[in-house]
């Protein structure tokens, strides 16, 4: 048979309620998959997860924090001002996180053409030992380091949440097999992804930012795309590219200040896909129900073989934003652009 197009979820996913009025809400997941549910894409198969394995966990978080997470199962707590528990958290951050590492092994063995994981909570925020801005484990990270430790020997986590993956970032920028690629609103939440951060020591030129100002549109994301993103994959060659997609750039999303429609997601989606690598993506953001559902659909049917073009007419600012991209690495010694 060949090979589909994997959706991984789990209504344990909606378990996890941080609280009424919260934007990380469980209505979020269950638009995403009502509508595919009700509508199904063809090409497209349906898993559940397994919870991630502490060894699985402890390969990016430190066994303390580990520990107080799982101190507070069942229970209804704040870890940040942001970041609550509710009594199901905590296993679904374990399956939200398994389903990730599930995502990369069917990828990575052929069994699944590609795969998009439909979990939550999100993860790019988390650090290596704190939660923070609705994160509680970095599912992103995670998958990465199960790709490595497969057999992968470079792998690409590509972030086109409206927010800046800081914890993404921070686990991977000494580290030269992990190619961090984030565009996102700047200055905004979180603070950090500046273009000057490229990396650090070893991983000096292994991370790179595109920060953007706000109402950028789908032309806006192409140029970035096209200039910055599509020339780093080239070079990098990663046998795996994780997507930390999150959709809160979306033109109707009540927390980013972007321009994105479906098309500009799709054209992302179908960028990352073209670039012959594995392809895996992992739900982060996106806080308006309909938009969401709708850029959801609009990627898995690019997974499931569709393709989409970014219109052209970007701005001023996005071409200011990618110059000082290639600015900062053209400092670097790595070379990740032509
Ligand atoms: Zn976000």
């Amino acid at each position: 048979m060949t090979p589909q197009t994997l959706l991984i979820s789990d209504a344990r996913f909606l378990e996890h309620d941080p609280g009424p009025g919260h934007p990380e809400s469980p209505a979020r997941l269950r638009a995403v998959v009502d509508d595919l549910q009700g509508n199904p894409v063809q090409g497209t198969s349906w898993s559940t997860p397994r919870p991630a394995t502490e060894d699985e966990m402890l390969a990016v978080h430190e066994p303390a924090y580990i520990a107080a997470l799982a101190a507070r199962a069942r229970t209804t707590s704040h870890l940040d001002p942001d970041t609550a528990t509710s009594p199901g958290t905590w296993e679904a951050v374990q399956l939200a996180a398994g389903a990730a590492v599930q995502a990369v092994e069917e990828v990575w063995s052929g069994r699944a053409a590609n795969a998009f994981v439909l979990a939550r909570p999100p993860g790019h925020h988390a650090e290596g030992e704190h939660a923070m801005g609705f994160c509680f484990l970095n599912n992103a990270a995670i998958a990465a380091q199960s790709a490595l430790r497969l057999g992968a020997s470079r792998v690409a986590i590509l972030d086109w949440d409206v927010h800046h993956g800081n914890g993404t970032q921070h686990l991977f920028e000494k580290r030269s097999d992990v190619l961090y690629l984030s565009a996102h609103q700047f200055p905004f939440y979180p603070g950090t992804g500046a273009a000057a951060e490229i990396g650090r020591d070893q991983g000096a030129g292994f991370t790179v930012n595109c920060a953007l100002p706000a109402r950028q549109t789908d032309a806006d994301y192409g140029a970035v795309f096209q200039d910055v993103f599509l020339p780093a994959l080239s070079t990098f060659a990663p046998e795996l590219v994780i997507v930390s997609a999150g959709f809160d750039a979306h033109a109707r999303d009540p927390l980013g200040d972007m321009r994105v429609t479906e098309r500009g997601f799709a054209a992302m989606c179908s960028g990352v896909v073209e670039s012959h690598a594995k392809v895996v993506l992992l739900l982060e953001g996106g806080y308006d129900l309909t938009a969401l559902a709708g850029s959801v659909r609009a990627c898995v049917q690019v997974l499931a073989g569709a393709r989409d073009t970014f219109p052209s007419g970007a701005g001023a600012g996005a071409s200011d934003a990618i110059a000082a991209t290639r600015r900062a690495h053209g400092r670097s010694a790595r070379h990740l652009f032509p």
